[in-house]
């Protein structure tokens, strides 16, 4: 059920930092480390050579240039500004799968633990860039309001939200829409109260997608009908005062439920 076109998977699972840097291997037993204004990068892929377009130092240069960028987008977008330097660990993609991947119910690219982990490429192929922007959302709000615990679809859906928008992918495509309108139809889309908990790894590998993309488009559903300066806004209210189901109420005129079954019918309507 897996098609193409399904998002690749990402969580934000609870794990003590403490057991999965003690798990750390590097695939050639090191870890090479750079810097720039705002990350620490970490990365031991399996690149032959350091220098030149293909070697690790351009790699490593670009991973931190992706970064930089989508930390400015976590303003603009989500008015979110980390003021501490984030960590992130780019892993060899065996290394990564050996080390986490018995820790998820469904095939993880990366996730978010005090630290950004994702399973790294030999170059900054589409998808990596992805991960690398849907974990920093993660890692701003950790920042941001460390004790706020989001509901999984605002979590995931603004992570997955703006990782899209930040790579120019304004909305939800024909196919996506037709899936979901699909299920829609089949009374299978995945219930808002299933969405609510603290990460969708109650999800199997084959509904996981869905609930993935079901909150992106509820997120995005806010930000057609409202504008996404509202998405900012609501960003802004919560990180401030940690009531959800308030700041949608006073920037949206309207709850997280009431939202979730406008998206619906306009899913049934299709
Ligand atoms: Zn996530």
């Amino acid at each position: 059920m897996r098609g193409s076109w399904i998002p690749a998977l990402f969580l934000t699972v609870v794990l003590s930092p403490v057991d999965a840097l003690a798990r750390d291997r590097g695939a050639d037993g090191r870890f090479e480390t750079r810097s720039s204004s705002h990350f620490e990068l970490h990365q031991d892929v399996d690149i032959d050579r350091s220098t030149g377009v293909h070697g690790s130092i351009a790699f490593e240069r670009e991973v931190l240039r992706v970064l930089e960028s989508g930390w400015d987008g976590l303003d603009d977008w989500l008015g979110l500004r980390p003021t501490r330097r984030l960590t992130v660990v780019v892993y060899d993609p065996a290394v990564f799968d050996a080390t986490f991947a018995g820790l998820f119910p469904f095939p993880a690219a990366g996730f978010y633990a005090g630290i950004i982990r994702v399973r790294g490429d030999v170059a900054v192929t589409t998808a990596l860039q992805r991960t690398l922007l849907h974990e920093l959302v993660h890692a701003a709000w950790d920042a941001e309001a460390p004790s706020l615990v989001l509901p999984a679809w605002l979590n995931e859906g603004l992570a997955e939200w703006f990782e899209a928008r930040a790579t120019g992918r304004t909305r939800l495509t024909p196919v996506e829409w037709d899936g979901l309108a699909r299920l829609a139809s089949q009374g299978a889309l995945p219930s808002l109260a299933s969405l609510s908990g603290h990460n969708l790894a109650g999800f199997g590998p084959r509904t996981a997608g869905w609930a993935y993309l079901y909150s992106r488009g509820l997120v995005d559903h806010v930000a057609r009908h409202h504008g996404e300066r509202d998405i900012r806004r609501l960003c802004r209210e919560i990180a401030r005062t940690g009531d959800v189901e308030r700041a949608f109420r006073k920037i949206t005129r309207a709850t997280p439920s009431e939202h979730d079954q406008a998206f619906r019918k306009e899913l049934a309507g299709r």
